[in-house]
């Protein structure tokens, strides 16, 4: 495995599961030096390190980023991969479960983001990660909320990113489709026959099967190397196609 991250320090929200695990392993397999913050960090082992964090919580958020970026060293790389779900239409989330969900999926990379810049600002290659969905571009059934919070994390992208690009500091997303993550299972445990819940959900995606979470920390790593160094202010889809392509029944 090529170690192009030797020398540089990552701070990753929400890396005790799923996606941001898988994102958290790798960039410490290719050489960096990483930092998990998330609600239930004790999970992680080395030679990743855990921070206890709520990203809907300012001061729990400044605490954990100003802990992790001392142990490590400095911040050259924030992947802000924290995020919580909900069904339904606008008829079905109450007013508090959208003050909840866009706290934790918009603010929280908002205040995550404003904790470590001045760390960012010292790195000679700094780059944020947002982990966004297909959601912020299609229009799903029954993700009225979700959605909209998505939405909101692809525009906070593009605006992060011209904000800070003279400074040097990249801001890129990634837009996963269904990705086999704990999230998903517990989905699938919920419907009265997971099993063939999950075969209908794998024949729904254009390459027959659900994206894996190391797939998505692949291209989260991308963005976040030195070889992404002219690539700000994008988005990424990992979502085998479902985006984008628009098949026909076979
Ligand atoms: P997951 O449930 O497996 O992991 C989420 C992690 O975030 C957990 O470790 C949890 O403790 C942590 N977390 C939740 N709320 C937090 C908070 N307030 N503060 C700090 N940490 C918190 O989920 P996942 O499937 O890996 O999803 C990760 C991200 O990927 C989310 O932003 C989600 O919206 C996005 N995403 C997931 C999918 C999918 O299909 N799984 C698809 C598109 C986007």
């Amino acid at each position: 495995m090529t170690k192009d991250l030797d020398g540089l320090t990552a701070l990753v929200t929400g890396g005790a599961s799923g996606i941001g695990l898988a994102t958290a392993t790798l960039l410490a397999e290719r050489g960096a030096r990483v930092a998990v913050l998330d609600l239930a960090p004790e999970t992680v082992s080395e030679p990743l390190v855990g921070f206890t964090a709520d990203v809907g919580d300012d001061a729990s958020v400044r605490a954990a980023v100003q802990q992790a970026a001392e142990a490590l060293g400095g911040v050259d790389i924030l992947v802000n991969n924290a995020g919580i779900g909900a069904a339904g239409t606008v008829e079905d989330n109450p007013d508090d479960q959208w003050h909840r969900v866009l706290d934790v999926n918009v603010l929280g990379i908002v205040r995550t983001t404003r904790a470590a810049l001045p760390y960012l600002r010292r790195s000679d290659h700094a780059s944020v990660v947002n982990t966004c969905s297909i959601a912020a571009t299609a229009g799903l059934p029954q993700r009225a909320l979700y959605s909209a919070s998505k939405g909101a994390v692809l525009s906070l992208t593009r605006a992060m990113a011209a904000d800070h690009v003279r400074e040097g500091i990249r801001v890129n997303c990634v837009n996963p489709g269904t990705v086999d993550t704990p999230w998903v299972g517990r989905l699938l445990d919920a419907a009265e026959d997971p099993e063939a819940e999950r075969a209908a959900l794998d024949a729904r995606q254009p390459h027959g099967r659900l994206v894996t979470a190391e797939e998505v920390a692949a291209t989260v790593t991308y963005l976040a190397s030195p070889a992404a160094a002219s690539v700000t202010g994008t988005a990424v889809a990992v979502d085998g196609g479902m985006a984008s392509l628009c098949l026909r029944p076979s």
